[in-house]
C-alpha cells in the first residue's frame, strides 16, 4: 500500500512535469471511482441507496483548465488547477503513470486519464479499486472535506504533536501510528521501521511513551520517511514513479518483511506479531 513516500514521490514527478499544463481532455471510465460533493460518502461503490449518479461534467475532472499545484497530505494528493481541484487515493494498489499520448503506456485497470496541452497523458489506474478520486470546486473544498479529520503529516512532524496525537491513550502504539487521525502518511512498512528506529516497542500504549520517546520517534518518522522519499519509496508490489520506475528503499527496510531474521542492530531473532490486525515486526531486544 502506498505511504507518505510513495505518494510524495508522484507528487514530485507530477511537480516537475504538470505545472503550467492545460488539461486538454479528461475521461472517466468508472463513475464509482469518481466521488462528486453531494454523492454518497465514500462514492458509489460503497452505497446501498440506489441513488442513481449525477452525470459528470469534463469540468469536473479538470477538462480545460490549468494545474497550478500538486499538494500531498498524508497519503492523499491533490491536482489543483484553475478550474478545481482532484484528490487522488492510491488505496492499495492505484497508480498515477505517465507517458505520452504519442507513445500510450499500455496498461489495464485504467479508470481516468487526463491529456495535457504538451501531449502528456496521465493516467489513474486500481486493480484492487481501494482507492478513488474526489472532486472538488476548489482546493480549499477539497481540504475542508478530504483533510480537514486528518493529523499533522508525518513529514514534518514534531514531538509535540506527536505527543498530543499519542496522549491518553491505552491502545498500542503501532496501531496509532496507523491511524490517519492522529498521524497522517504513516502505514505498516514505516510504523514499524520508525519504531525500530526509535526503541519504542510496538505494542506499548501509546500514552505511555515519555517525552524523550516523542522527540526519538518523531525524528526517526521524519528522518525515514525523508530518506525514503530519496529512494523513490519502497516497491513490494505495486508502486512505481509516474515513469514506472521502481523506488529503492525495500533495500533499507531493517524489520518490516524480516521477522524470524536476525536483528541488524544485535544479531537476536525479530519477532512478527498481529498488532492492530496489521503484521507487525520489532526486535525484542532493540525495542522497550
Ligand atoms: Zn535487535
Amino acid at each position: 500500500m502506498p505511504e507518505l513516500p510513495e505518494v510524495e514521490t508522484i507528487r514530485l514527478a507530477l511537480d516537475q512535469r504538470l505545472i503550467g499544463r492545460r488539461v486538454t481532455r479528461a475521461q472517466l471510465h468508472r463513475r464509482d471511482m469518481l466521488v462528486l460533493p453531494g454523492d454518497p460518502p465514500g462514492g458509489f461503490s460503497r452505497s446501498k441507496s440506489g441513488a442513481k449518479p449525477k452525470r459528470v461534467r469534463r469540468a469536473d475532472l479538470l477538462e480545460g483548465a490549468r494545474i497550478v499545484e500538486l499538494r500531498r497530505w498524508g497519503k492523499q494528493l491533490a491536482i489543483v488547477s484553475d478550474g478545481g481541484a482532484v484528490c487522488v487515493h492510491l488505496g492499495m494498489s492505484g497508480q498515477l503513470r505517465l507517458s505520452t499520448d504519442t507513445n500510450p503506456e499500455p496498461l489495464g485497470h485504467v479508470h481516468a486519464q487526463w491529456r495535457f496541452d504538451d501531449g502528456a497523458r496521465l493516467v489513474f489506474r486500481d486493480p484492487r479499486r481501494f482507492g478513488g478520486l474526489w472532486a472538488f470546486p476548489s482546493l480549499q473544498a477539497l481540504r475542508d472535506a478530504r483533510w480537514s479529520g486528518l493529523g499533522p503529516d508525518g513529514l514534518s512532524l514534531t514531538a509535540a504533536q506527536l505527543r498530543v496525537a499519542l496522549a491518553g491513550s491505552r491502545r498500542p502504539v503501532k496501531g496509532a501510528l496507523l491511524d490517519q487521525t492522529r498521524v497522517a502518511g504513516v502505514g505498516n512498512i514505516y510504523a514499524d521501521e520508525a519504531l525500530f528506529a526509535a526503541g519504542v516497542g510496538p505494542s506499548r500504549a501509546a500514552g505511555s511513551l515519555t517525552k524523550p520517546e516523542h522527540t526519538r520517534l518523531a525524528r526517526e518518522i521524519r528522518r525515514i520517511l525523508t530518506r525514503a522519499i530519496k529512494a523513490k519509496g519502497s516497491s513490494l508490489r505495486d508502486h512505481t514513479t509516474p515513469e514506472g520506475a521502481p523506488g529503492a528503499f525495500q533495500l533499507a527496510h531493517k524489520v518490516y518483511g524480516r521477522g524470524g531474521h536476525p536483528c541488524k542492530v544485535c544479531g537476536g531473532p525479530l519477532l512478527c506479531e498481529q498488532i492492530a490486525q496489521r503484521t507487525t515486526v520489532s526486535c525484542p531486544a532493540c525495542q522497550r
